[in-house]
């Protein structure tokens, strides 16, 4: 039997590491898996809760989730289902979202991990030298696979990267997630 201590190098097993998410300001909270996909249920890990405008503090009011498409894990396209809090300062009223700019471009339906994905793709299906045969047919492969390997190609419209929730304590967020997989 092999050696699973700390000694020999090994953690605890955790998704959100395994899926480079902790560089994205994003933490693992659920998974659905479906044959073929899987979705991941994430929270952003800074509270991000002070007024941008004045400085003072901010009470959560609800929770939006974001979808993006993420790099695949372990073959299977990858949706990462991101809840972002709304906030409303007590003081000036205004309103602002938890901030996810670690995570993707603004508006942007992709991850920077899934980012890298659709520039690794184009780069090797197109610009490639002929002689290079076997990367110029993997290229032209991913090409057109692109829908099966980064999630978001294949239904873009049926889930609006925004949507209203209701506000959810922070136990509940298993419940948001799981919501938000409703729809
Ligand atoms: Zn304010």
């Amino acid at each position: 039997m092999s050696d699973a201590t700390p000694h020999a190098g090994f953690g605890r097993p955790g998704l959100t590491a395994f899926a480079r998410l902790d560089g994205l300001g994003l933490a693992v909270i659920g998974q659905r898996l479906e044959p073929g996909r899987v979705a991941l249920a994430c929270r952003v890990v800074e509270a991000d809760g002070w007024c941008r405008r004045c400085g003072a503090e901010g009470l959560a009011r609800d929770t939006v989730v974001r979808r993006l498409a993420h790099e695949p894990l372990g073959w299977r396209p990858t949706t990462l289902e991101v809840a972002k809090r709304r906030y409303q300062c007590r003081e000036c009223g205004h309103v602002w979202r938890q901030d996810t700019s670690l995570a993707a471009e603004p508006r942007a339906k992709l991850s920077r991990r899934g980012q890298l994905m659709v520039k690794l793709i184009d780069s090797i299906s197109s610009g490639v030298p002929k002689a290079l045969t076997e990367i110029v047919t993997l290229g032209r492969t991913l090409k057109k696979r692109a829908a099966d390997v980064l999630a978001y190609f294949d239904r873009p419209k049926a889930h609006p990267t925004d949507q209203p929730r209701r506000s959810t304590a922070d136990s509940n967020t298993s419940a948001a997630a799981h919501s938000a997989s409703a729809t």
